[in-house]
């Protein structure tokens, strides 16, 4: 076990990355495991160059941010060099994708001229898995990625999510962004690109770290969604619902959900790992997270340097947007 830290919350200096609001409060270090083998030469770079930054809160735009982020151009050459081989997912192995499917089958069931738009589509598993009636449209930075999707017969319509063309504006009936929202340095300002594409009536899916959950309040920078460099941000409820209501948005579904499906006994342990961890940070726990660590299937956190790996916990929140129409 490396030092104990304590958990801070103090008014900070830093102002939101996204809303430039003075009203944050820091979190706490984030803290980043040590570099495992085969992490690109590029990301051990930058880990060397930036460390692993601090978490803040806005009271203003209630977004979570890690300060200092990288930059535009460094996010940039990480993407671009992407090979499609890192996080890959079965169609079924991604909770968010379960979800969104099942919703817009129940929504569009009647509908045969879909044009759904997937940000951040990747090696296009989620739009693949899609009924084939429908139109399906990529953004998609990396290149691997691209000429995956290319020979699916998705067209890729842009690099790099932003403002549309004109002749994309308000052409799509359903965009999407799995996994993105935490990659963008201002994603308050990124959804209002991604959301320039939906047609009034239509839908925007968004799934991300819940700020909101309770792992994300006891871990904070520890919490193994901030293991990775490119996890600049998190929303939460309160996030999306002041977002919708400052963009003629309205929050028609909400729900809860792991990142991965798993066993209730696999989120017990995972549970216990978590409480474990964070109690370790705050003196009034300490001593019963000192006793956990004498269980057998608690031991092995005595050799951790960051907090657990716990995907299987509901972190996540996935929320759909209605765009509502030009009054
Ligand atoms: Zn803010």
């Amino acid at each position: 076990m490396t030092q104990s830290t304590s958990v801070v919350e103090s008014p900070a200096s830093v102002e939101c990355v996204d809303c430039q609001s003075p009203r944050t409060s820091i979190w706490g270090d984030c803290v980043l495991p040590p570099a495992r083998p085969g992490l690109p030469q590029i990301e051990r770079e930058f880990i060397a160059a930036h460390g692993s930054g601090q978490l803040y809160n806005c009271q203003n735009c209630h977004l979570v941010f890690r300060h200092p982020q990288l930059g535009d151009a460094e996010l940039q050459a990480l993407y671009a060099t992407m090979p499609t081989r890192r996080w890959r997912y079965e169609a079924e192995a991604n909770t968010a994708w379960t979800l969104s499917r099942d919703w817009l089958a129940q929504t569009y069931r009647d509908t045969d001229s879909l044009r759904l738009l997937d940000v951040g589509a990747f090696d296009g598993v989620f739009l693949n898995s899609l009924a084939e009636k429908w139109s399906r449209f990529a953004v998609e930075p990396s290149a691997d990625a691209r000429t995956r999707l290319e020979a699916m017969g998705i067209s890729v319509i842009d690099h790099w999510l932003k403002a549309p063309r004109s002749g994309d504006a308000e052409t799509f009936d359903v965009v999407t962004l799995f996994d993105v929202f935490e990659h963008l340095r201002q994603p308050g300002r990124g959804l209002a690109d991604a959301f320039a594409y939906v047609k009034p009536g239509g839908h925007l899916i968004v799934s991300t770290g819940n700020a909101e959950h309770w792992t994300f309040r006891w871990l904070r920078g520890e919490h193994w969604y901030f293991h990775a460099l490119q996890h600049l941000t998190i929303g939460g409820g309160q996030f999306f619902r002041n977002w919708a209501e400052h963009h003629q948005g309205h929050i028609v579904y909400q729900a809860r959900h792991p990142h991965i499906p798993a066993r209730y006994s696999a989120r017990c342990w995972r549970t216990m790992e978590s409480l474990t961890w964070g109690g370790l940070r705050r003196p009034g726990y300490r001593i019963f997270s000192k006793l956990a660590l004498r269980m057998a299937p608690l031991r092995h956190l005595r050799h951790r340097t960051t907090g657990p790996y716990a995907p299987e916990l509901a972190d996540h929140l996935c929320v759909i947007i209605r765009k509502e129409s030009h009054s």
